[in-house]
């Protein structure tokens, strides 16, 4: 049966996560196609070697199986994606670099990327579509909804709960929580770069700073 493998995205995330795309296929022995999808595509062009289409024209490949990693940093982005692929019943696919070390019961949902030196421990959920950027890390009894984002760098300690459709900025840092009251980020929340969150942040808002605080809406 052949099989074909698609990036959505060949901007920067996308350029970004297909090497990791390459490991997991040579990992897995498969020598299957990866193609990028990208909507600004008008023809059939080439990426870094690998052919570039956009959806309609990557529905209209022959392949019997595939399979999609939706690499776009916009998390609405991706929701909107993941589920007009469900509805055409293309599977979401995950991918991970060589170096990522996952420990024990890391249950992670379908369309995860996670980028070299990621680090995820034990005991952790993790929901669909999860970004993982470089030298993340995610620490031990963590829950993570749906369509979450970290940006390279992030710290994210044991017992934090995040909500779907936060953003963690590049290099923010996370304060432990606790089995009976972890730190919660709401949901859509946005932690700015080198935010150093102490408390839980409240669903919809951005916080930035050290201790983070939230930035009013003017
Ligand atoms: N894109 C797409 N379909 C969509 C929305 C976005 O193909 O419905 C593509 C868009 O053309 C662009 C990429 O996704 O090439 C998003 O790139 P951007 O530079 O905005 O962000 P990043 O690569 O950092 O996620």
């Amino acid at each position: 049966m052949t099989k074909l493998y698609a990036i959505y995205g060949a901007s920067g995330c996308g350029r970004s996560l297909m090497p990791v795309a390459r490991q997991q296929l040579a990992r897995e022995q498969d020598p299957s196609e990866i193609v990028f999808i990208d909507d600004a595509q008008t023809a059939i062009t080439t990426v870094n070697a690998h052919r570039a289409m956009n959806y309609a024209s990557f529905l209209a490949e022959p392949a019997a199986q595939k399979q999609v990693l939706i690499a776009i940093a916009n998390s609405q982005v991706r929701e909107k994606i993941a589920n007009r692929l469900e509805a055409d019943g293309i599977q979401l696919w995950s991918v991970m670099a060589d170096n990522v070390v996952l420990m024990d019961d890391a249950q992670i949902a379908a369309g995860a990327a996670l980028s070299p030196f990621v680090t995820i421990t034990s005991n952790i959920k993790i929901g669909k579509c999860f970004h993982a950027n470089l030298y993340s890390y995610v620490e031990h009894d963590c829950v993570i909804g749906d369509f979450v984002t970290f940006a390279p760098g992030v710290k994210c300690n044991g017992n934090i709960h995040i909500q779907d459709h936060a953003y963690i900025g590049a290099g923010a840092m996370i304060k432990q929580g606790t089995p009976e009251q972890p730190l919660v980020i709401g949901r859509g929340a946005i932690v700015g770069m080198g935010a150093v969150v102490t408390k839980s942040v409240p669903a919809g808002v951005t916080v930035v700073g050290n201790p983070a605080r939230i930035v009013e809406s003017r």
